[in-house]
């Protein structure tokens, strides 16, 4: 299961163990042996690290970032 949250200043990446500064986003996520598990350990990852992974993406629309960390089937927005 994966959950976005935002950092408060004392969270730390599990992965390169960097300090996630607050209101830096992060990705919690079940873990088992290094891949993706229903029930697991509790992982954290910063954001560099969840894109490495594969965990987050941006997407790009009308010229705006935006990060996504879950693997929901694309929304369409439809412009106005
Ligand atoms: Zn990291």
């Amino acid at each position: 299961m994966r959950r976005g949250c935002m950092s408060l200043g004392e969270t730390k990446c599990d992965h390169c163990k960097r300090n996630i500064p607050y209101p830096e986003r992060y990705l919690v996520i079940d873990e088992k042996d290094g891949t993706e598990a229903e029930k697991g350990d509790t992982v954290r990852y910063c954001v560099q690290c969840a894109l490495e992974k594969g965990y987050a993406t941006y997407k790009e629309e009308k010229g705006e970032k935006t990060l996504t960390f879950f693997t929901e089937p694309d929304v369409n927005i439809e412009s106005k």
